[in-house]
């Protein structure tokens, strides 16, 4: 394996960017906040919703048996009207990353509908806010704003229009079908969330208080809680595997609980790309469901990133990690910082000063503590004290590993002025290089 670095020329625009620094973000609001006039900046419809349902739940819960049949269903629909957002309003609606025909964008906008997270309309709006700025006051659930806010915080504060960045929704305005999803939304939202439902368990097998309750209003808490784990949870926990410069992660948990929109890092990385998770052993089902609906001829054109622009992003920020871990090792004295002495006090040193100092390619090293531990033995190390040992050190006595090469550098105590071994050589042609003939006799080398 070549140990060439690999190096290519990048004009300044095609060069990766640093992560952006994390500033304090301005006020949420343009007016002071007080006990006064609070409740102008609280979002009051959402607020009610997100607080009541949980309670509602929990009360249902504690009230109703749960009956096998309405479980099943339960999951069936969590999955359904999570998968509804995920697939729907985010991957296909929010980023167009798939062709969906028309009966697939029915049942999406109406499951979708289900988990009452707003209008696709509304909903892309934001979203696309979120990836065009990232992490700033433009975006409607800044991870800089804290991890409450940006999983339900953002909804439960009133926030003017005008502080969220722009984003281009010209397409959604065109779209019939995200059109009338959107005119009678609180209708969709209300049958879908919590009349569909209950009349699948109560005509089903007659558990009409199960189903509202289980299918219906806990099943919509556990939704909610789980899709806002993409703008909470994906910006915390995890890896940045592609790039560094925002704050979205990439783990496995995140997948479990968001339908697998937890690779959020190559998402908003690759926001395009109909997949999250790239590996075929990583929990992406939104990712199998849009894949399934190809194969049915419901989706098609499903959109993805050239592997060879993905790599690069990976390599990088292994790079990242491999050049941290370069960090935190013992290198060795800078040679720039090293004293400069010359051959004469080089020798001078070891010899009357007692200093235990080889030379090698102009760099003074000092063995004393090395002496003892060197595996080619004490006797050899200890004959090149004083001299310029380069080419024994380099094959004449021993090619060294490059382990011991590592070890070297840790060892520099000065530079001989003039530099390198034949400078040495030319200040002093008397001295006898050290080139390891001394030993040629020694079978044991
Ligand atoms: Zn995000
Ligand atoms: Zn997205």
């Amino acid at each position: 394996m070549s140990t060439t670095t690999v190096t290519y020329t990048l004009t300044e625009s095609e060069m990766r960017k640093p992560p952006t620094p994390r500033g304090p973000l301005p006020p949420l609001f343009d007016e002071k906040v007080t006990l006064k006039n609070w409740y102008r900046f609280v979002n009051w419809p959402q607020t009610i919703l997100l607080i009541s349902t949980p309670f509602i739940a929990l009360y249902g819960m504690m009230t109703t048996d749960l009956q096998t049949k309405t479980l099943i269903w339960s999951i069936i629909y969590y999955y359904a009207t999570g998968m509804g957002i995920t697939a729907g309003y985010h991957r296909y609606w929010s980023h167009r990353s798939y062709k969906a025909s028309i009966p697939l964008q029915i049942v999406l906008a109406l499951i979708g509908g289900g988990a009452i997270q707003g209008s696709i309309r509304w909903w892309s709006r934001g979203h696309r806010a979120h990836h065009r700025w990232t992490d700033t006051d433009k975006d409607p659930y800044s991870a800089h704003r804290g991890l409450i806010f940006s999983h339900f915080g953002w909804m439960i504060v009133d926030r003017p229009n005008s502080r969220l960045g722009y984003a281009d929704i010209d397409d959604l305005k065109a779209d019939k079908i995200v059109d009338l999803q959107h005119r009678y939304y609180p209708y969709i939202a209300l049958f879908m969330s919590f009349a569909f439902p209950t009349l699948v368990c109560g005509l089903g097998w007659g558990d009409w208080r199960g189903g509202f309750f289980f299918s219906g209003v806990a099943r919509l808490v556990t939704v909610h809680h789980a899709t806002f784990c993409v703008n909470s949870l994906a910006h915390y926990l995890g890896e940045k595997t592609f790039d560094d410069r925002h704050t979205p992660r990439d783990h496995f948990i995140t997948a479990l609980v968001t339908f697998g929109e937890g690779y959020h890092n190559f998402h908003h990385e690759f926001p395009q790309d109909y997949r999250n998770a790239i590996l075929f052993h990583q929990y992406d089902p939104t990712k199998w469901l849009i894949r399934i609906c190809f194969v049915l001829g419901l989706a098609s054109e499903l959109k993805t990133f050239p592997s060879n622009e993905i790599t690069k992003g990976q390599i990088y920020m292994k790079e990242q990690k491999l050049n941290e871990a370069k960090r935190r090792l013992k290198w060795g004295r800078p040679i720039q910082e090293l004293p400069a002495i010359t051959f004469d006090e080089f020798q001078e040193a070891t010899k009357n000063q007692g200093e235990k100092w080889i030379m090698i390619e102009g760099i003074i090293y000092d063995v004393r503590e090395f002496v003892q531990k060197h595996p080619g033995g004490e006797k050899y190390i200890k004959l090149g004290i004083g001299k310029d040992m380069t080419t024994a050190f380099n094959g004449a006595m021993y090619d060294h590993s490059n382990g011991a090469r590592n070890l070297l550098s840790t060892m520099r105590v000065a530079v001989c002025r003039g530099g390198g071994e034949v400078e040495s050589m030319k200040k002093n042609p008397e001295e006898p290089i050290y080139d390891g003939s001394a030993f040629e006799d020694k079978k044991e080398l």
